[in-house]
Parts: structure tokens; C-alpha cells; sequence
């Protein structure tokens, strides 16, 4: 397919991949075959026909930010107010206690505008999955990217392998955890939508199938000539297609959405593979790296303990 990305930079190789992209590909690379658990070809992971996803419309949002508030009551997250001096929720980016938030385009002359909600894609064929070793992130049910605490090591592969820059790792947490949206599915076998959906005044963000959503976004664009950028749904079929799918009145990379065309990065990572495994040289740099992380937060952890234990007198265990 042809690959219709930004401008190849000086970091970028002849085959458009830049030095971030390679680095992914690697770790999304090693982590497949190790873990012996490489998933069928991009072909083969089209989205379940049951698939549930969002629709946002940049052009209907009002900017108000119930959705974000009600990510953090429904997922059971601390409110992040550090910017207010612990008044107000005020995050500035997705982080370990925000899976959902609002941010404001505005061009330089101030003449465009948009709001833009960002939360997991929720891909059809995700790059996280691809990248962790352990499968702690995986495609469950409604094809909703779900992440199994019990099977994470907290290596942060996912983090480094997402096109979208989507999971937070919990840095200040003692057992932390991967924080990312996971469409609300907790409150799905309750019979109820995710609570950004539930809450926004002018259903600026809807839920759906996914196929029902792509229906909507192209009866919107049809009726609605010239409204929307290049009459064009995003997630379609952008990196593989997305269950989270986009109409924007500004460009999508305004927005934060990479144009890198229309291959997941998990499919780029197999089409390497080949190469990466020759000699397992990239595999041994990967769990080099990994040991390194896993004894960084072993001592973390240690000099925790003794600082908790200097204050309580209490001996906690190692
Ligand atoms: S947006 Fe990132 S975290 Fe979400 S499914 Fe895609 S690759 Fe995974
Ligand atoms: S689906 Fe749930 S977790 Fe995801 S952004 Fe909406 S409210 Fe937050
Ligand atoms: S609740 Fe709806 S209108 Fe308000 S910021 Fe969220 S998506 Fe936009």
C-alpha cells in the first residue's frame, strides 16, 4: 500500500522509517516471537463484525469537558489537579490518572480552531499487543484493547510501540499499573454505554458498532459537502483502522492524528522480523534493556521500603 506520511527527515531511513520507528518496530518485533505468540497476518485481524468503537466529531464539540470528569469518576481514577494547587482537574495530557482528555487546536494566526479528544484508538490490529512480551495487552471482547494486570511486568514496551502515545505508566504508584482507555468495558455487561459517550451534552462523541459509526460519518460527510477534511473518516483505515474513528474540520495531524498511511505499525513490525532475528542480536539489546528496567525499579522499590521503614519503623517486605 502506499505510504503517504510527512516529509522524510534526516532521521529517517531510505525506507521512510525513522529512528523512533525502527526502535518500535524492534521492540514490537522481539516481543512477538519471543512470547512465540505472533498473530496472524494483518489481513487475517480485520475488526470483528461486533466491534464497538466511538465516533467524534470535532465539528459538534463544545470544549466542556464533562467527558473528562466522568472518564476519571467511571474508571475510578484520581482526579489530576496538581496544576491547581489540588483545587480543579486540570490535566494537560493523557497521564497515569487521565484516560480521556480535551485539548484545543488553534493555529498560529488564530484564524482555525478545534478541540480534539484523545483516548485509546482502540486499533484493529494494536501495536501495544504486538510490543508486549507477556500479552498482558491483548484484543478481548468487541475487539476492545484490554489490559491483564497479572501478566504485565511493567517493561513499558507498549508505551514506546503506540502511534497514538497512549498508555501512561503509573511511575509514582508502588505496584503501578498501565493506564489506558478500555472503552469503559467494565460497564458494558451492565447494559450501559462508556460514561464519556453517557455524559456529553451535545453527543459530540458517540457509541457504537464500529461499522454503524463509519455509516454515520459518511451519512455526515454526505449531506454535509466540503464540511469535513478530505471528506474523510480517520480510522477508516488509517495504521490498519482504529474502532475510535474521527471527523475533523482541520487536518488530522493537526490534531495529533499521524498520517503514516494505512499498514499497521504492528504489520511493519513483521515485515521485519526477517531481519531483526538475524543472529538475535536486536533480541539481546531488547532484554538487556528489559533487565536494566526490571533492576531500576528493584531499586526503586528497595530504597522505598527504607524510607518507609526509617519513618514507620515498620519492615516492609523486598
Ligand atoms: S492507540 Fe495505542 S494503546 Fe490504544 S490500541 Fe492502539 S496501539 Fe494500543
Ligand atoms: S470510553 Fe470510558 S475510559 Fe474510554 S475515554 Fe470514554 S469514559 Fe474514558
Ligand atoms: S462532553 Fe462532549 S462536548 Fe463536552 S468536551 Fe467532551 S466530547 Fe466535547
Amino acid at each position: 500500500m502506499t505510504r503517504h506520511g510527512p516529509q522524510r527527515g534526516s532521521g529517517e531511513t531510505a525506507e521512510g522509517f525513522s529512528r523512533r520507528d525502527l526502535f518500535r518496530i524492534g521492540a514490537s518485533a522481539s516481543a512477538a516471537t519471543l512470547a512465540a505468540t505472533l498473530p496472524a497476518s494483518a489481513e487475517e485481524r480485520g475488526a470483528p463484525a461486533d466491534a464497538l468503537g466511538l465516533l467524534y466529531d470535532t465539528t459538534v464539540c463544545i470544549g466542556c469537558k464533562a467527558c473528562v470528569a466522568a472518564c476519571t469518576t467511571a474508571n475510578n481514577l484520581e482526579p489530576d489537579t496538581e496544576l491547581s494547587g489540588g483545587i480543579w482537574q486540570m490535566p494537560t495530557d493523557l497521564n497515569s490518572q487521565t484516560k480521556n482528555i480535551i485539548q484545543l487546536y488553534r493555529s498560529p494566526d488564530g484564524a482555525e480552531s478545534s478541540f480534539m479528544k484523545r483516548q485509546c484508538m482502540q486499533c484493529v490490529d494494536p501495536a501495544c499487543a504486538s510490543a508486549c512480551p507477556f500479552n498482558a495487552l491483548s484484543k478481548g471482547a468487541y475487539g476492545i484493547v484490554e489490559w491483564e494486570p497479572t501478566r504485565c511486568i511493567g517493561c513499558r514496551f507498549c508505551e514506546i510501540s503506540c502511534p497514538f502515545d497512549v498508555p501512561r505508566f503509573e511511575w509514582a504508584k508502588f505496584n503501578p499499573r498501565i493506564v489506558k482507555c478500555e472503552l469503559c468495558r467494565h460497564r458494558l455487561p451492565q447494559g450501559l454505554q462508556p460514561a464519556c459517550t453517557e455524559v456529553c451534552p451535545v453527543s459530540a462523541v458517540i457509541f457504537g458498532k464500529r461499522a454503524d459509526l463509519l455509516r454515520e460519518a459518511h451519512r455526515r460527510i454526505d449531506a454535509n459537502p466540503g464540511k469535513y477534511y478530505q471528506n474523510r473518516v480517520y480510522g477508516e483505515q488509517d495504521l490498519g483502522g482504529t474502532q475510535v474513528v474521527y471527523l475533523s474540520h482541520v487536518p488530522f495531524a493537526k490534531l495529533g492524528l499521524p498520517e503514516v498511511g494505512t499498514e499497521s505499525r504492528a504489520h511493519y513490525g513483521e515485515k521485519v522480523h526477517g531481519v531483526i532475528y538475524k543472529g538475535m542480536v536486536v533480541p539481546a539489546i531488547v532484554y538487556a534493556g528489559l533487565a536494566f528496567i526490571m533492576r531500576r525499579r528493584f531499586n526503586a522499590h528497595e530504597e522505598h521500603a527504607r524510607d518507609e521503614q526509617s519513618k514507620t519503623g515498620r519492615e516492609d517486605q523486598l
